[in-house]
């Protein structure tokens, strides 16, 4: 660090170059963010200052985060959504981080006073919630017994460093032809060293919703916690024009214990915002005394959540963005999504291609093999200043179509693809 500091003229001069760096959007069909929307914006710089993780001095705050769970928990189909326990994260990442640690600390034993670990023993059966207690027991008798956690083959890479972090081992279910968790693979995958599943409402690199009325059945029979990760399909699958049983999913399917949902992707607030929601404190009885800490220094008496300091902004600009879209404005802009999704879908099979039927704002299409498709990828990248990604669970490229895009850009895209496919050398090793 310089010594003395400089003007606010040298600074802004500074972050304009930065910034110019930076995208705009354009041209971005590899993200799952979006410009957020401009309310959102400005609610976020009237509550910059504002830290959730000492409640009493932010009570106004706090009563905004209560809302925007509610708000979230209507979404979600809460028969009782003032019931809903839950809070704004910095993501779905977080927000799957706190709903698996919720997992083990309920599979586990009490936790150790002293050591602030959990001791495994002394585990007793709670009637209501009825905790596996033969899993527990088994686990506890032997520590070198690896707990597994049941996830689809689709699942977010945060389950990876989710697995590392809590030492789980993360067993990944097979997939029907559309992507989506085949329930009897789930069910063959659970033992009694299992601390929970994962669904999935809106996988990432399909946008496809895993069955969850199936899921929420194996979950109620094998009594164990289901969380749904619809860290981008929870501010879409709502909101879809055709309701149907395979594209429903929520709090009124009794299996469904949490879910994670983040505003930051297509909920057009602020990065970061993610929201983990459980369905009500019942579901917590088993977890929650065992994860909360006691808070000497601050407002509040114990906190439970993964990080201290929290951002009030974004809890601000979430509140302030759903407020003022309503149901109304996001059904238009998940419709405009679909129809940009489409017009992308005719304008691939034009160029006779065979993109996969899109089951949100989401598309993949085949180019070729492994190494032709990271060619292909890195050329619309390089030639034509094109951000695509590319899947792993079928060798495609992959386009999410937000807000920020439009048809005419698609249109070029699509030339600047069908140019590459029929004159660029697709033999290259390079990648
Ligand atoms: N879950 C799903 C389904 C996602 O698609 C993503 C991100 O793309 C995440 C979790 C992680 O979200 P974040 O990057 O906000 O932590």
């Amino acid at each position: 660090m310089q010594e003395k500091g400089i003007s606010e003229e040298e600074i802004f001069s500074d972050l304009e170059k930065f910034s110019a760096m930076d995208t705009n959007f354009k041209k971005v069909m590899s993200s799952m963010c979006t410009i957020p929307h401009p309310i959102a914006v400005k609610a976020h710089q009237l509550f910059i200052h504002a830290n959730m993780g000492d409640p009493g001095l932010f009570v106004g705050t706090c009563e905004m985060e209560k809302q925007v769970v509610e708000m979230a928990a209507t979404l979600l189909k809460h028969p009782n959504p003032a019931e809903a326990a839950g809070h704004l994260t910095s993501g779905g990442t977080e927000s799957n981080i706190e709903a698996v640690y919720h997992m083990k600390a309920r599979f586990f034993g009490d936790k150790d006073e002293d050591t602030c670990t959990y001791a495994g023993a002394d585990v007793t059966t709670n009637t209501n919630t009825g905790t596996n207690v033969n899993a527990s027991a088994n686990a506890n008798a032997n520590p070198n017994v690896k707990l597994n956690l049941v996830v689809p083959a689709t699942a977010h890479f945060s389950f990876e460093k989710i697995a590392n972090m809590f030492n789980l081992q993360l067993r990944k279910a097979d997939l029907d032809s559309s992507y989506r968790a085949l329930p009897r693979s789930v069910e063959s995958k659970i033992d009694e060293n299992t601390i929970g599943i994962i669904g999935i409402a809106g996988n990432t690199e399909f946008g496809e919703m895993d069955p969850i009325g199936a899921l929420s059945e194996i979950a109620q029979k094998h009594n164990l916690p289901l969380h749904i990760d619809a860290a981008f399909g929870g501010f879409v699958y709502p909101f879809l024009k055709d309701q149907n049983e395979l594209n429903q999913f929520g709090f009124n399917l009794p299996g469904v214990t949490s879910v994670s949902m983040d505003p930051h992707k297509m909920g057009f607030s602020v990065i970061p915002a993610g929201i983990i929601l459980f369905k009500d404190n019942s579901v917590l009885d088993d977890s929650l005394d065992k994860v909360k800490v006691k808070t000497p220094y601050l407002t509040s008496k114990y906190q439970s959540t993964l990080t201290g300091t929290r951002p009030g902004s974004a809890v601000a600009a979430t509140y302030a963005v759903m407020k003022h879209l309503g149901r109304e404005g996001y059904e238009n802009n998940v419709a405009h999504c679909l129809d940009l999704t489409e017009h992308l879908f005719k304008k691939l099979i034009g160029i006779k291609l065979k993109p996969k039927y899109p089951a949100i704002n989401i598309l993949t299409v085949e180019v070729g093999g492994v190494q032709q498709t990271t060619h292909i990828r890195r050329l619309l990248r390089e030639d034509y200043g094109w951000y695509v990604s590319e899947t792993k669970n079928k060798v495609a490229l992959r386009m999410v179509l937000m807000p920020h895009m439009t048809k005419e850009e698609i249109d070029q895209f699509v030339l600047d693809l069908k140019y590459i496919l029929e004159n660029a050398d697709l033999e290259c090793t390079c990648c």
